[in-house]
């Protein structure tokens, strides 16, 4: 069996988790804070603040920018549905604009006809690691005075070119980035999350929320050398990370570049293969964009039943994914108005399969798959 996609862990991790449970400290300790230090550097953000989850992180990501009960925020339908999840956690409403049909993510070219005076923000998705036109996006958001929330919970270790130098997704290049630690992700930790941002104010905002609104954080009040008496400013929540997870994620951080070129290696390859298979299209690169490969998604020819063709590849012990879903085809959706055609989406939802990606595989078990996809497609 070809799974859809492994996590890399092993005696690092397993140690580094092994010290924490030693240590006695399980959570908001120096593994938490040393990992925020860590991953700060790793994509040039001046904060980073770790979270349970990358939902949660988006949803203090919005409350930052000030979404509220009856606003608006400007994001994608094909995206997976935690995205369009915060926006209503915060009460409000995501007005969804179509894709670009050839990188899957937000068509700078839709925004401006959904901004309306209840917009609060422009949140774009990264998708599967591809990194948006941000070159694009940024001045509109800019033009509009509305705050960019970046969604890169898949985007850790993906590149753009920005003015003429390659850029880490999460600097971030908007107000802030959002990434995930879910074992689908490229980097896991189990479960966990992580705001990046270089606007100090919202940074000391994001760690008030994520323990109960809590004045002073657990690590200064064990330092001190003086009692001290914590308040509550303001009504906050338990969004934190253990320094299990933290010290997990400090180990996988320090895999990062490996993964990501045996990724782009992977992905390199895929792409020379299924130029030998007609009528499927791989994915490409735009010329601005490295993506870091966290899932890899080709359209196949038109007329084929997307179903059959993933059945048929798991007959053969190969495990495939549909396109990314579109969130407004959800039930849960039923009663969000859209008001543009979202055509783009929709088609990449149904046209796409994602097929196996992981560093363990080998070039031999992907030629295995590329023939289970030929194989499906001629019966
Ligand atoms: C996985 C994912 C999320 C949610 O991340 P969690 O850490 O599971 O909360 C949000 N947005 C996108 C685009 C994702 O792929």
């Amino acid at each position: 069996m070809i799974p859809i996609t492994q996590p890399v862990l092993g005696e690092p991790e397993a140690e580094a988790a092994a010290a924490v449970i030693r240590s006695g400290w399980l959570t908001q300790g120096p593994q938490v804070a040393t990992f925020e230090e860590e991953f700060a550097a790793a994509v040039g953000a001046s904060h980073a603040c770790a979270v349970a989850n990358c939902t949660v992180a988006l949803h203090l990501a919005l409350l930052a920018a000030g979404v509220g009960p009856g606003d608006e925020v400007v994001t994608v339908s094909h995206t997976f549905i935690a995205s369009a999840n915060a926006i209503r956690q915060c009460g409000a409403l995501p007005v969804f604009v179509d894709i670009d049909p050839q990188t899957f993510t937000m068509a700078p070219s839709a925004i401006a006809e959904a901004v309306t005076s209840r917009t609060k923000a422009i949140l774009c998705v990264h998708q599967i690691g591809m990194p948006c036109d941000l070159a694009r996006i940024l001045p509109i958001a800019r033009q509009y005075g509305l705050p960019l929330i970046e969604d890169a919970a898949c985007a850790i270790g993906s590149e753009i070119l920005m003015n003429g130098a390659w850029e880490a997704i999460g600097r971030p290049h908007g107000d802030v980035a959002c990434f995930s630690f879910h074992p689908r992700k490229v980097l896991t930790v189990g479960d966990g999350g992580m705001l990046t941002t270089n606007n100090s104010d919202w940074d000391r905002q994001f760690r008030l929320w994520r323990q109960h609104g809590m004045s002073v954080p657990d690590l200064a009040r064990h330092q001190s050398r003086r009692v001290i008496v914590e308040e509550y400013p303001v009504c906050g929540f338990n969004y934190r990370m253990t320094d299990l997870q933290a010290a997990v994620g400090r180990q996988q951080l320090k895999r990062l570049p490996e993964l990501i070129s045996r990724r782009r290696q992977l992905a390199a390859y895929y792409s020379s293969l299924l130029s030998q298979v007609d009528g499927v299209i791989a994915p490409k690169e735009p010329a601005w964009a490295h993506s870091n490969w966290q899932s890899y998604c080709v359209r196949l020819p038109k007329g084929v039943e997307q179903i059959t063709v993933m059945q048929r590849m798991l007959d053969r012990g190969v495990a495939t994914r549909r396109g990314i879903m579109c969130v407004h085809r959800e039930a849960a959706y039923a009663d969000v108005p859209v008001g543009t055609s979202l055509v783009n989406s929709e088609r990449a939802q149904d046209e796409c399969i994602l097929l196996p990606l992981y560093p363990q595989m080998d070039e031999g078990t992907q030629r295995d798959v590329v023939e289970a996809l030929t194989d499906a497609l001629r019966s």
